[in-house]
């Protein structure tokens, strides 16, 4: 195991999304429209033969949608010490995100070194 998936501290904001320092003192900041579209829930995931919920790409403001809410979280509660479930504000509350969840989705490029399309050049083995 090369990492802790125990928080030693969580840092929350409703408007802006959630922190995470983990023991192992790696630190995740995740944004609320990041942690909507990871929700693991059987709803979001398909788990249940529906498809999956399509992320929504990243758009310019659009003047049919300004009258829509921010998305926000309603509120955060512990799930044993494994998960927090995450009340959002469009209704949404099924999701339980357990840590194990969260420092796999951590969006940091050291934890994603994928994500920006190219490998990293010249890793050390
Ligand atoms: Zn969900
Ligand atoms: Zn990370």
């Amino acid at each position: 195991m090369l990492f802790s998936t125990d928080p030693e501290h969580i840092a929350i904001s409703k408007s802006k999304g959630i922190k995470i320092d983990w023991k192992d003192g790696h630190r995740s900041e995740y944004g609320l429209k990041y942690l909507r579209d990871k929700c693991p829930c059987a709803g979001c995931t398909g788990a249940h033969g529906t498809p999956p919920r399509v992320p929504e790409p990243e758009q310019p403001a659009n003047p049919f949608q300004m009258y829509q809410p921010a998305l926000k979280m309603l509120g955060v509660d512990p799930v044993g010490n494994y998960a927090i479930r995450i009340n959002w504000s469009d209704g949404h509350s099924a999701g339980i995100y357990s840590y194990d969840h969260l420092r796999e989705i951590c969006p940091c490029e050291a934890c994603q070194p994928n994500k920006k399309g190219d490998p990293l050049p010249g890793r050390p083995q």
